[in-house]
């Protein structure tokens, strides 16, 4: 297999945890219509990203690319899937907690900001 790339990966991750918000919280068999588009307009900002490949972690991201309503949904899957994520899918969540780790330092873009500014 080869490597997958950074948004390859982060957009498995973004789907995963909008898969886990959509059936444990909304208690969908399959992905509705409304989390089918926010997973659509997620993987758009991502492939739009203009860090690409070098992309900070979305929480750590100076640039707010969402728009408000996208944003609002996804803090609440975030919200909910995080912790989950730990339990389902132990892998990418150290994954991606260790990219925020690393993306503490050495991000010269940004100043850090509030924590719970998202
Ligand atoms: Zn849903």
């Amino acid at each position: 297999m080869g490597k997958v790339s950074r948004i390859e990966r982060e957009k498995r991750t973004v789907r995963r945890m909008i898969d886990l918000y959509c059936r444990l919280k909304e208690g969908n068999a399959r992905r509705c219509a409304a989390c089918d588009t926010l997973l659509a307009y997620a993987c758009t900002r991502l492939n739009r990203c203009p860090f690409g490949e070098n992309k900070p972690s979305c929480q750590r991201c100076t640039v707010h690319c969402y728009k408000p309503a996208m944003r609002a949904k996804m803090r609440e899957v975030m919200r909910f899937s995080g912790p989950r994520m730990l339990f389902h899918y132990p892998l990418d969540a150290l994954r991606h907690l260790c990219a925020n780790l690393f993306s503490l330092k050495g991000n010269a873009t940004t100043p850090p900001r509030g924590k719970n500014e998202i």
